[in-house]
């Protein structure tokens, strides 16, 4: 099994910094269920090329299976693993990859954290459903992608096509983001499950899928195939992205084991709800310009944007990728030069004082503050409602008691979670904000409610008190 991943920034070879492997060297690395080679066919200042080829070891993979595995046959010792990209590459590349995925490096930071132009090559992949789903999965990401279906048998072509693709990826990407995409869509475009499913798949699908899963168009199609057969996991993973992302749509496409996942309810997803819920309280208020703190990929504020009753919209986030993601939504670079005037995006950090935080008439804080260590927050307090001084401030967050309600969750929400709060603790903290600041605040629930455990979000409108203008 073979993948590469060449790019043409200059210096090309930097990519050994971004991926922490040294171009000159050629490295293996043992996995369970066979052996990794890491090498660089190519690595000159105008172009670098890495290979990952994965010697999968047929005996050892059948062994360290876990004993409830349903395919124990000669097909474990027989089958075409040695030669097709599958899982188990995504496996291998995550493991032999996991800092450069992570985005972290001490090199160069600044190029691990921007788009490069990369090309990907897969000579051989297994794909369900042929090229146009790997079109489907690849392109809404911003990769140009080429795929050839390879025939059975070059001298037979009236066979028709094998089920494996040469794919040949495109675009200017994080190399980070591309080898999470990758992590997750190996499976997903793979015929089988090679890997035993754990509880924890959920946190490393949402861990790998971070910026980019829960606005993806395929997000539902993604999530049932990554998972696998199991459905109480497809189910609590589709609950948790429908907290962070997009509007999932309905099934797109039934896998073929479709029959083992219960119906779905038909629902409107929470993030949904919230934001109906946050965008009625502002129309409520009045406001006109508006600041979306901790705006992610911009779901929110492509909804600030389309209506008319907001004159000014700014999002701004401290992940720089997260921003990326939010002008693409928005398609910043094809606004008319009224509309730039009227929307705004910048980085910042809600820990530190910046005057581009002031002068609004609301700001939001959709599920942000969960997300800080509970020793900034106060830090926050003082920016947002001490020296921005927004008329009115907008927080939602998590309701842990109604975790209870969630199938199979240990824990949070969200593996980025520093803290869930009871709906006590939430009203314990409001009042103390509002106190201190000068403003009144009113609570309410988002979602449907549980006469014992309340709402699954919770929703806090703070208003600054009159007479209170300095
Ligand atoms: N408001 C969005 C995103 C919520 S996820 C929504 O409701 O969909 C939380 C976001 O807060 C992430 O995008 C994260 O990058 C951002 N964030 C976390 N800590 C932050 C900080 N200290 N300063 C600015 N943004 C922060």
């Amino acid at each position: 099994m073979l993948l590469t991943v060449s790019t043409t920034h200059q210096p090309a070879t930097d990519l050994g910094y971004l991926l922490h492997k040294h171009p000159d060297r050629v490295q293996e690395f043992k996995q369970s269920f066979g052996t990794v080679t890491v090498f660089y066919p190519e690595a000159t200042q105008e172009r670098c090329t890495v290979a990952l080829m994965l010697h999968v070891d047929p005996v050892r993979l059948a062994r360290s299976r876990a004993k409830n595995t349903p395919d124990f046959s000669l097909a474990q010792y027989v089958n075409d693993r040695s030669y097709a990209a599958s899982s188990l590459l995504g496996v291998a590349m995550a493991d032999v990859f996991s800092t450069a995925r992570s985005g972290r490096c001490k090199a160069n930071q600044q190029l691990a954290d921007s788009a490069i132009p990369l090309e990907i090559l897969l000579p051989v992949l297994p794909c369900r459903g042929g090229a146009d789903i790997s079109r489907r999965l690849f392109e809404p990401l911003g990769w140009t992608v080429e795929a050839e279906p390879i025939p059975l048998d070059a001298a037979m072509p009236s066979w028709g096509d094998s089920r494996y693709l040469r794919l040949e990826l495109t675009g200017t990407v994080r190399l980070a983001d591309a080898l999470n995409q990758l992590h997750v869509l190996f499976p997903v475009l793979d015929e089988s499950k090679h890997h035993w499913q754990g509880p924890d798949e959920v946190d490393k699908l949402l861990r790998s899928g971070e910026g980019w899963l829960a606005g993806h168009p395929e997000a539902d199609l993604i999530t049932r195939r990554y998972l696998g057969r199991r459905s109480g996991l497809t189910r609590m993973a589709l609950a948790r992205l429908a907290e962070l992302g997009d509007e999932l749509e309905e099934a797109i496409e039934p896998a073929e084991d479709e029959e083992v996942l219960q119906p779905q309810e038909k629902r409107v997803p929470l993030n949904a709800q919230r934001h109906d819920a946050v965008h009625q309280a502002l129309l409520d208020l009045g406001a006109r310009s508006v600041i979306d703190l901790g705006c992610g990929p911009g779901q929110f504020l492509d909804r600030l944007v389309k209506t008319p009753a907001f004159s000014r919209i700014a999002g701004t986030d401290v992940s720089t990728r997260s921003l990326q993601y939010a002008a693409r939504r928005l398609r910043t670079d094809r606004m008319s030069e009224r509309q730039a005037e009227r929307v705004e995006l910048f980085q910042s950090a809600l820990t530190y004082e910046d005057e581009r935080f002031a002068g609004f008439d609301a700001a939001v804080l959709m599920e942000v503050v969960e997300h800080l260590d509970p020793s900034r927050l106060e830090a926050l307090e003082r920016v947002v409602f001490g020296k921005a001084v927004p008329g009115a401030v907008i927080v939602t967050t998590p309701n842990c008691e109604y975790n209870a309600l969630y199938e199979g969750l240990v824990g949070m929400r969200h593996p980025d979670h520093r803290f869930e709060w009871t709906r006590q603790e939430f009203a314990e903290w409001s009042d103390r904000v509002a106190a201190t600041y000068g403003y009144r605040v009113e609570r309410r629930g988002i979602g449907d409610h549980d006469e014992e455990l309340g709402n699954p979000t919770q929703l806090a409108i703070f208003t600054r008190k009159e007479g209170n203008d300095d």
